[in-house]
């Protein structure tokens, strides 16, 4: 026999219940961001692969180790895309929104592609949820997305989230630490790790993220950004701060916090939650003053988020709303005859169950009887069992149980409907 298909290695399927959750969450979503003005953007999944090298960066990890890049029939190079930052930023420019009242709000909800060792938290196909704020002011722009996420995380019924709060400094700042940093790393070269070794001379920022303990005992001596940063980046970072401290969000400072986008500038950001082991990080993002412009726009402000929709629900509060699956159908039981009965050329039961559905009743219909009706209603999670009988028939009523309290009642059809229908609010 030939083998079963199985999905591809770090793919997965989601399954009911488990989509119930992230349709929730999605819901919440798009209620929040549109709290702050947020629409949506749905881009491609692929994209010319130069978006993503120029856009995230050519040393970074995603372009360098993570895309999945493929040449089509008509042998362009593509690349699915592993993030969705770059991706905005090309749909702002092609279709003129540069030309909008500014700034422009848009979120997105959809699956990303790296090719990482799959582990617990990581997976080669993966969703964010994420949003970006476009052509606003430096400071003011970043915390609006940062409120917006803290109550976007709240409404979910997270209460424990920590964010992790840094600036990495303007384009200027950047390349004075730059220097600052080689210049401290290079003698202790030998030292390094291969990786970054390599990133001393492409990227020498993301080696102050290395996991490894004897790389992060070497940078205890490291110069700190805070000493590179120019006056405007400074009054920026200050200005953030000041601003969630009075909007009474608890954050940290993180000094060694970098990110691996190249595009990064000023505020940088994380929120990780301590129930998810090592992919501790729920959610990345930050600003990027440079991006619009490499891409071949003019010099536009931009900051955004990323949440990681599959970490994200593995930790949803065990009270969130979010994990309220939508209720189950009702089972509608034909006895007797019933169940062959047709009306003008329709089953009677068939009219029955879609005249629930019509006043909002979610029902099916079951052939099972007696005792392995009662298992089936428990195993199907459905809140009552609808009995249609001949005598149901003639008197126009139907007899509900409710599954819960084992109570069964004849009603009148109008009566029986309004009764079933709390159970879908
Ligand atoms: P990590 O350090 O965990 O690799 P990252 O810095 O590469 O994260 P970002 O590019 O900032 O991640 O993406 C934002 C969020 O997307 C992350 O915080 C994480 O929740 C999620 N994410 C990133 N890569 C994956 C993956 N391979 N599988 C599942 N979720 C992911
Ligand atoms: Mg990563």
């Amino acid at each position: 026999m030939a083998n079963r298909f199985q999905a591809p290695k770090g793919t997965r399927d989601l399954l009911p219940p488990e989509t119930a959750a992230w349709a929730a969450v999605e819901a919440v979503a798009r209620r929040v961001f549109g709290l702050y003005g947020y629409r949506e953007i749905r881009t491609p999944i692929f994209e010319d692969t130069e978006l993503f090298t120029r856009g995230v960066g050519a040393a970074t990890d995603i372009v360098g180790k993570e895309m999945y890049t493929f040449a089509d029939k008509g042998e362009r190079s593509l690349t699915l895309r592993p993030e969705n930052t770059a991706p905005v930023c090309r749909a702002f420019l092609e279709h003129g929104m540069d030309r909008l009242p500014q700034p422009v709000r848009l979120f997105y909800i959809g699956p990303q592609f790296r090719y990482e060792r799959p582990q617990k938290g990581r997976y080669r196909q993966f969703h964010q949820i994420g949003a970006e704020l476009v052509g606003g002011k430096g400071a003011e722009s970043d915390v609006e997305v940062l409120l917006m996420l803290v109550r976007f995380l709240g409404e979910l019924g997270f209460r424990d989230l920590r964010i992790l709060i840094n600036t990495v400094g303007d384009a200027a700042s950047r390349r004075a630490y730059r220097e600052a940093l080689r210049t401290y790393l290079l003698p202790l070269r030998e030292e390094l790790s291969e990786d970054s070794r390599r990133r001393l001379d492409t990227n020498p920022l993301r080696i102050l993220d290395t996991k490894s303990r004897e790389e992060q005992e070497l940078l205890v001596g490291a110069p700190r950004l805070e000493s590179s940063l120019t006056p405007e980046a400074g009054t920026h970072f200050r200005q953030v701060l000041s601003a969630l401290e009075a909007f009474r969000l608890s954050f940290q400072v993180e000094p060694r916090l970098v990110r691996g986008l190249d595009y990064y500038t000023n505020t940088v950001f994380e929120i990780v939650s301590e129930d998810l082991g090592a992919q501790n990080a729920i959610c990345g993002g930050g600003a990027y003053e440079g991006l619009i412009e490499e891409l071949g726009g003019s010099p536009t402000y931009g900051v955004g988020f990323a949440i990681g929709e599959d970490r994200l629900v593995e930790v949803l509060p065990a009270d969130s709303l979010a994990r309220r699956g939508a209720p189950r159908p009702v089972l509608v039981a034909p006895m007797g005859a019933v169940g062959e009965q047709v009306e003008s050329g329709v089953r009677v039961v068939t009219r029955i169950v879609e005249d629930l559905r019509e006043a909002g009743v979610a029902a099916i219909e079951s052939g099972a009887r007696g005792g392995r009706l009662f298992e089936l209603a428990e195993k199907l999670g459905a809140p009552a069992i609808v009995f249609v009988g001949e005598d149901e028939l003639v008197e126009g009523t139907l007899s509900v149980r409710n599954v819960a309290t084992r109570e069964q009642e004849k009603l009148p059809k109008r009566d029986a409907t309004a009764r079933l229908r709390q159970f879908f609010p």
